[in-house]
């Protein structure tokens, strides 16, 4: 274990809850935001639990799907690798299905810790009831654990198919807490829990989490052949906001960061829209996923046991304006006719995609938007990113925006409903935002929420000049 890093501090830090301790985490708060360098390796769909609402539940059932069986060491050690090297991430989010059932955990986490990528489990941590797991994490040098929260007792145990599974999954949380082992919890903004998202807050408050994540309807594409999301499941945005609020203000309070992902601002009172992270809020949270290098580990070839990795990319930008060239750049409403538009161009020809490939991205060279943040120290654009993240929302996942959205300010930063859940429940629940002017920047709400950094991304705001910042 090398000396602690010396962190300063950045601008706009606030004040540090009591169980987080600069001093002691090497941790830093602050409201800047810099594009994430966070990636993810997916090691096989097998779990021990059966989460009604999991988007890869046919993969988990099935033994026989493709990426279902966990992968080789060597494999995954070698995704990690071109994490670090090739995509210059510096940690990174290792999930399963269930990581912590792997036998090769602690060997990957101690390879991670190795070559400078600060490893994260995304668990249910029913495993880590049994102590000396947690202890052989720490050991290991896992950063810390993205524990999925989903309710409690009862409740939890009906949403993952498991008796018991509740008092396993606390006796973990403890765990945690006595190794001093870091901890975020994630909750599914599901139906059953509603009645809950309070209490989980204050369990998030009372056991020292250091983030809560809030997920609203997952907007990935494989949900859409999965089915397993229904009326009966999934609650409408209007029906958790009340919920959400009060959790959120338990959150605030007691200074512990909370972010709600893929749900309209419009659906949160004012107070909270700092914590709203769509697709164009994402890469400025550092612990969502790069697109860069989620673009490769999201391919089939880096999810499954067998067969080699493939080759990767050449950019982002190749891979965001190969599909997509100008999805409501400048436009208002951006409804069917755009999203027409965004289906029709990978069916163009390759002559008429490659010339508007090239004038999008010519003009997007001539005129980048002077308040975005300016590109990163691995030379990463915040226009590429913004791009990007619009083609995911609409080309690959089919997000739909309501008339009314016509009239929000919001707008232009907004991904709008997700197309199953607008096929559930229509797009009514829109509620146009007011802010005195069209707001062109994806960070124009986060910008006044304070997040956490790792100790390693202390060194991304020690780099600011505070003056040419002001000045930029
Ligand atoms: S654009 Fe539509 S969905 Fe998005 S915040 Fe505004 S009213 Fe709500």
């Amino acid at each position: 274990m090398g000396p602690r890093p010396t962190i300063a501090r950045a601008q706009g830090v606030g004040r540090v809850p009591s169980h987080l301790d600069e001093n002691e985490t090497g941790v830093i708060r602050t409201r800047e935001k810099r594009l994430t360098r966070r990636g993810v390796l997916w090691l096989g769909q097998t779990c021990n639990i059966r989460c009604h609402f999991c988007y890869f539940l046919d993969r988990i059932n099935d033994r026989e799907h493709p990426e279902h069986a966990f992968m080789e060491l060597e494999k995954a050690k070698e995704i990690c690798h071109a994490l670090r090297f090739r995509y210059g991430n510096t940690s990174v989010d290792i999930q399963g299905g269930e990581p912590t059932i792997w036998k090769h955990v602690c060997d990957l986490v101690a390879y991670c810790v190795e070559i400078g990528l600060q490893p994260t489990l995304i668990t249910n941590a029913i495993a880590l009831a049994k102590e000396h797991k947690v202890q052989e994490l720490k050991a290991a040098g896992v950063r810390d654990l993205l524990i999925s929260v989903q309710g409690l007792g009862d409740v939890y145990d009906e949403i993952v198919g498991l008796p018991g599974g509740s008092e396993k999954q606390m006796q973990a949380i403890d765990h945690c807490v006595a190794a001093g082992l870091p901890f975020r919890f994630n909750c599914v903004l599901s139906k059953k829990a509603i009645p809950q998202y309070a209490d989980i807050a204050r369990l998030a408050v009372a056991k020292g989490a250091r983030v809560v994540n809030f997920l609203a309807f997952n907007p990935f594409e494989d949900q859409v052949r999965g089915g397993k999301r229904s009326i009966e499941n999934v609650p409408r945005y209007s029906d958790v906001g009340d919920a959400l609020n009060e959790a959120l203000d338990i959150l605030a309070e007691a200074g512990v960061e909370a972010n709600v992902r893929y749900l309209p601002a419009c659906m949160v009172a004012e107070r909270h829209r700092k914590t709203i992270y769509n697709f164009q809020q994402l890469s400025y949270d550092p612990h969502e996923w790069d697109f860069d290098s989620w673009t490769w580990t999201g391919n089939q070839a880096q999810r499954m046991k067998w067969g080699a990795t493939s080759a990767h990319h050449r950019s982002l930008a190749e891979q965001t304006y190969s599909f997509w060239i100008v999805y409501s750049q400048g436009t208002e409403a951006g409804t069917e006719r755009s999203d027409a538009f965004v289906r029709a161009i990978p069916a163009m020809g390759g002559a008429i995609r490659s010339t508007l490939r090239t004038l999008r991205h010519g003009l997007g060279q001539l005129a980048p938007r002077r308040h975005l943040p300016k590109g990163d120290e691995l030379g990463r654009s915040p226009e590429v990113y913004r791009d990007h993240a619009k083609m995911r929302a609409a080309q690959k996942c089919g997000y739909k925006f309501a008339p009314a959205c016509a009239q929000c300010d919001a707008r232009r930063i907004c991904d709008g409903f997700h197309i199953d859940y607008a096929a559930m429940f229509g797009v009514e629940e829109a509620q146009p935002i007011a802010a005195g002017g069209r707001i062109d920047d994806p960070t124009h709400f986060i910008r006044d929420q304070e997040k956490i950094y790792e100790a390693e991304e202390s060194d991304r705001f020690e780099r600011q000049d505070p003056a040419a910042r002001d000045a930029a």
